[in-house]
């Protein structure tokens, strides 16, 4: 099979007919073999009714129904999982996205040799309130995850090489960060493809203005997990050790100068009475703190069943 679709939607009855017919249109325009998923994050509309009804006509049609809304990443995740095409392209389910973009996307991962593609929407039709955050929001993606090239971490048109897929775990929030995992996962041809952007036509956007918040919240996350996830100790242990050493070389500085002071007859202040001191003393009981969330850090992965998580590309003789 040449081509996996994945669509992730949640109340979007109105656009799926036309989006199914317009990738169909496009499929047999290029003589793509092709599976479509629909991945129904909870739709309380009669979404589900009409992928079955697509499903009876078009038996490339395949659908995965949640229970509930769980939202944009576990949609994906469980698409990735069913894919079974060569390339695999996700797409939103509003229409905003062409499906016009496959055939070159496709040309990019299977002749260019990039593993993952990411749409480019340079011009937008979106509110100026939504692309200036995310703007900046793809300044600081782009710094923190060194993926330097992607203007547009975000768009939901994407196409991937098949292992790509199988070997991210998209959870939480996190596809806003496939670019960042599969660089993680050691796929590091990461390429960009400007596309056509179209306003929504049907419903409106599933996520508010805390998706900014959530960002970046899951961007550090991120960060910290790729840098130091498998050894916290490097970080709380080097950050507590260093602190406490702060604090107990100021401390012993204070406890020495009181000494000489009252040996040499000098009765001034309690130490208490000193900000100093207090500081030292922080100083001192944060130290120990970070120290001990390194430890413990360290105690709760090797115990994770994942400590020994590696992704191996190829094996000989095994
Ligand atoms: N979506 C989803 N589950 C959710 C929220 C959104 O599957 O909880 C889908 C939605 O139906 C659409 C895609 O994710 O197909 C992108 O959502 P939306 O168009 O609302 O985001 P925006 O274009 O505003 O970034
Ligand atoms: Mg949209």
């Amino acid at each position: 099979m040449d081509i996996s679709v994945i669509i992730p939607l949640y109340n979007e009855s109105e656009s799926l007919p036309e989006l199914h017919a317009w990738i169909c249109r496009v499929m047999k325009a290029n003589r793509f073999s092709y599976e479509i998923i629909f991945v129904n994050d909870g739709s309380t509309d009669n979404s589900w009714e009409v992928i079955q009804r697509l499903s009876k006509e078009n038996e490339n049609v395949r659908g995965i129904k949640f229970r509930r809304n769980y939202g944009k990443s576990p949609a994906l995740y469980c698409g990735f999982k069913a894919a079974q095409g060569d390339v695999v392209i996700t797409m939103d389910a509003d229409l905003q996205d062409s499906p016009d973009e496959i055939p070159a996307l496709y040309k990019m991962i299977t002749e260019e040799g990039y593993d993952l593609v990411s749409g480019y929407k340079q011009k937008r039709y979106d509110p100026l309130t939504k692309t200036i955050p995310t703007k900046l929001f793809n300044a600081t993606a782009r710094k923190i995850s060194g993926v330097k090239n992607l203007h547009d971490f975000n768009c939901g048109l994407k196409a991937y090489k098949k292992a790509v897929v199988k070997n991210i775990e998209v959870y939480g929030e996190m596809h806003r960060y496939i670019p960042y995992l599969a660089k993680e996962a050691g796929f590091k041809k990461i390429g960009e493809k400007v596309v056509r952007h179209q306003a929504r036509k049907y419903g409106s956007t599933k996520f508010g203005i805390n998706r900014f918040f959530n960002g970046y919240l899951d961007l550090i996350t991120l960060w910290f997990l790729t840098n130091f996830g498998k050894k916290p100790m490097h970080v709380f242990g080097l950050l507590g050790s260093f602190v406490f050493f702060i604090g107990f070389i100021a401390f012993l500085w204070l406890i020495i100068e009181k000494t000489i002071n009252l040996l040499s007859g000098i009765y001034g202040d309690l130490l208490t009475s000193h900000a100093s001191f207090f500081v030292a003393l922080t100083a001192m009981i944060l130290g120990t703190q970070l120290f001990l969330a390194g430890f413990l850090g360290d105690l709760i992965s090797r115990n994770s069943d994942r400590r020994n998580d590696y992704l191996i590309e190829e094996e000989i003789n095994l």
